[in-house]
């Protein structure tokens, strides 16, 4: 769980709305030379804008060796949102080494993926790169304030909703109203981490998948769900590991974690299952 990766300088070689809420960013330069892709069809980076410390993450919507490409959602207000908007083409970001977590096992028949306009990038990308190499059916869902025309090929099994407002999401409920294929498979879901931390107790109680099954990721957090403080990974990783635990079995530890946190500063009781 080291926080140290390695950085990268790169310049905004373009900008260009995708859509209204999505801008793509493409980055480029001498300072991207050494970066290599996990080869992880849901990679993302770490990515720090001028004048900032903070990073926030996006996905490697592609890397062809001399260019990067990140697909950002512009909300209503964010560090990230609020560069993204304006014309930031020849300035110089940060970006961190590249991660993944997407996992197919070999024996999955069947692909199902979730997310809101956050995970497009990556579900666009895991679609891409499953049926390029001969991989099962993939089927997508996607909750997005607009439809981002040719972004998912035309032949995609794709179903779009539209969020209920700016910070909300029912992608818990959409979920739970899926007609599960026969056999083995695999999901993978990003999105609004309540909606996550709802979608992966139904997937453990309800749907019964094993933890090696499904790759459920909060990717951002509404700001009603906002947490008061930080709970420290690093213990409940360790405890976790000796345990002999899963990492999505410690991602469900840390989301517990989480709540318990949140509940004890606002004194609120209730299920975390019922966000919608
Ligand atoms: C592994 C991973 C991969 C990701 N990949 C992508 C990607 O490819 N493209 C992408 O756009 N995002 C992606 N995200 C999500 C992105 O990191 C967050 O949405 C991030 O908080 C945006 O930063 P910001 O500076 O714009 O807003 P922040 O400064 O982080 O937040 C400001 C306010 O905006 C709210 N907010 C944050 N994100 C959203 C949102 N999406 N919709 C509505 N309100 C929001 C917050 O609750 C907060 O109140 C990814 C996240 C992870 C963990």
């Amino acid at each position: 769980m080291s926080t140290k990766a390695r950085q990268y300088e790169a310049q905004v070689l373009r900008r260009e709305q995708l859509s209204a809420h999505f801008v793509r960013v493409v980055l480029g330069g001498a300072g991207l030379v050494g970066f290599e892709s996990t080869g992880i069809p849901d990679e993302w980076v770490g990515l720090i804008v001028p004048g900032q410390f903070q990073s926030r993450y996006y996905t490697v919507r592609s890397w062809d060796g001399s260019e990067l490409v990140l697909d950002i959602v512009v909300h209503d207000v964010g560090l990230v949102t609020e560069w993204a908007r304006t014309d930031v083409v020849g300035q110089t970001v940060t970006i961190t080494e590249p991660k993944g977590s997407f996992a197919l096992p070999d024996s999955a028949g069947w692909l199902l993926l979730v997310g809101d306009l956050t995970g497009l990038p990556a579900m666009a990308r895991i679609h891409e790169e499953i049926t390029a190499s001969g991989g099962p059916p993939v089927r997508m869902w996607v909750e997005a304030p607009d439809v981002v025309e040719g972004y998912l090929p035309a032949d995609a099994e794709v179903q779009w909703s539209t969020p209920p407002g700016d910070d909300a999401s029912v992608l818990a409920a959409i979920v739970e109203g899926i007609e599960w294929p026969e056999g083995e498979g695999y999901f993978w879901m990003a999105g609004e981490s309540s909606q996550m931390r709802a979608i992966r107790k139904h997937l453990m109680r309800e749907v019964k998948l094993p933890s090696t099954a499904y790759d459920v990721m909060g990717y951002w957090r509404g700001g009603a769900v906002r947490q008061p403080r930080a709970v420290d990974p690093g213990p409940i990783y360790r405890a976790g590991k000796a345990a002999g635990k899963t990492d999505q079995q410690i991602w469900a530890d840390y989301d517990a974690a989480q709540q318990r946190a949140a509940q004890e500063h606002t004194g609120a009781a209730g299920d975390e299952g019922a966000q919608q």
